[in-house]
C-alpha cells in the first residue's frame, strides 16, 4: 500500500488564520467591531509561555485585540477570580482563556466556572460542556474542533456512518472530540486507560483520533488500513545523544504511515489547528456578544 497522506495542519491553520482575519477586518469596517481575546497565565511554566506569547503574537496578526495578564505563581485563587470578574464585564473582551495548569493553590474547575460562558473561547465551562452534550449551540474547545477539520478535509463533510475511535477521555479533548463526531453521525467508541484489546479497537475504525499523552503507543499494525488517523499527542521525548529534545505523537508515525491512508504529524498537525480555532472561537463570541451575523468571507 501507497504512504499515507501527510496532513498539513500548519498549512491548513495559515489558512484558517487568513480567514479569520478577513472576518476581524469586515467587523471593524462594517460594524466597528474589534474583537478582543484576554489570556491569563498564572506563573512561570515555560511551556505555557510559549503558548501564550504565540497566542498574543497571532491573535495581533489577524487584527484582533490581545490582553495579556501574566500573573506571579504565588497569586491566590480570589485575586483570580477577581481579574476574571473583570474580564467577564469588560466589553472590550470577548474572549477569555485562563492557561492551564494553573497552581495548586487554585481550584481549576471553580476558576473555569467562573469565567463567563459567553466568552469561554475555550469551552471549558461546564454550560458549553452540557451544551455539547446536549446537541444546543455551544462554544466547543479548539482542539477538538481542528481535528473535525482536518477529517472532513480529507474525508469530505458527510462524515455519517464512519466507525470513530477516540483514545483518551479527558475534558478538554476526549469527550468533546467523541461528541462532536456523534454530532456528525459517525459511530463512536470512545477508549481509556481501562480498554481491553485496544489494537482491535483500532483495527475497526475508519477514524482514529489519539489523545492520550503516551508516545508512539498505537503502532501501524493496530490500524485499519486506509483509516484517518488524527494524533492529538504532544510528548517529548528524552534527549539524544547531542542534548536535543524532540515531539512525538501518540501514534507510532513511522510504522503507522505505512497503513493509513492520511495522518497528521507531530509537529505539524494537530498543534497549529489548536490556536487558529481558538481565533476563530473569539469572532464567533464577538459576534454573538453583538448579536450580529459571523461575516461570510
Ligand atoms: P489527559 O491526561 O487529561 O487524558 C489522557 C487520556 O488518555 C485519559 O482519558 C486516559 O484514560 C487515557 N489513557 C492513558 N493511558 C492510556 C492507555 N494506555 N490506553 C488508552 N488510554 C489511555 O490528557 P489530555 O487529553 O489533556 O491530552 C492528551 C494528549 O494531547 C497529551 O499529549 C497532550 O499534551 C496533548 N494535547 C495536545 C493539544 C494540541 O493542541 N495538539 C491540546 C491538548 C492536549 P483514563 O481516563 O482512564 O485515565
Amino acid at each position: 500500500m501507497a504512504d499515507a497522506t501527510i496532513i498539513d495542519g500548519k498549512g491548513f491553520a495559515a489558512g484558517l488564520r487568513a480567514k479569520v482575519a478577513e472576518q476581524a477586518h469586515a467587523l471593524r469596517r462594517d460594524h466597528d467591531l474589534v474583537p478582543g481575546l484576554a489570556v491569563v497565565l498564572v506563573g512561570e511554566d515555560p511551556a505555557s509561555q510559549i503558548y501564550v506569547r504565540n497566542k498574543n503574537k497571532l491573535t495581533q496578526e489577524v487584527g484582533m485585540k490581545s490582553f495579556e495578564h501574566l500573573l506571579p505563581a504565588e497569586t491566590s485563587q480570589k485575586e483570580l477570580l477577581t481579574l476574571i470578574e473583570g474580564l467577564n464585564r469588560d466589553p472590550e473582551v470577548h474572549g477569555i482563556l485562563v492557561q492551564l495548569p494553573l497552581p495548586d493553590q487554585i481550584d481549576e474547575q471553580f476558576v473555569l466556572a467562573a469565567v463567563e460562558p459567553a466568552k469561554d473561547v475555550d469551552g471549558f465551562h461546564v454550560i458549553n460542556a452540557g451544551r455539547l452534550a446536549t446537541g444546543a449551540p455551544a462554544m466547543v474547545p479548539c482542539t477538538p474542533v481542528g481535528c473535525v477539520m482536518l477529517i472532513k478535509d480529507q474525508m469530505g463533510e458527510d462524515l455519517s456512518g464512519k466507525k470513530a475511535l477516540v483514545v483518551g477521555r479527558s475534558n478538554i479533548v476526549g469527550k468533546p472530540m467523541a461528541a462532536l463526531l456523534l454530532r456528525e453521525n459517525c459511530t463512536v467508541t470512545m477508549a481509556h486507560s481501562r480498554t481491553q484489546a485496544l489494537d482491535e479497537e483500532c483495527r475497526r475504525a475508519d477514524i482514529v483520533v489519539a489523545a492520550v499523552g503516551r508516545a508512539k503507543m498505537i503502532k501501524g499494525d493496530w490500524l485499519k488500513p486506509g483509516a484517518v488517523v488524527i494524533d492529538v499527542g504532544m510528548n517529548r521525548l528524552p534527549p539524544n545523544e547531542e542534548g536535543k529534545t524532540k515531539l512525538a505523537g501518540d501514534v507510532d508515525f513511522e510504522s503507522a504511515k505505512e497503513v493509513a491512508g492520511a495522518i497528521t504529524p507531530v509537529p505539524g498537525g494537530v498543534g497549529p489547528m489548536t490556536i487558529a480555532c481558538l481565533l476563530q472561537n473569539t469572532i464567533w463570541a464577538a459576534c454573538r456578544q453583538a448579536e450580529i451575523e459571523v461575516p461570510e468571507v
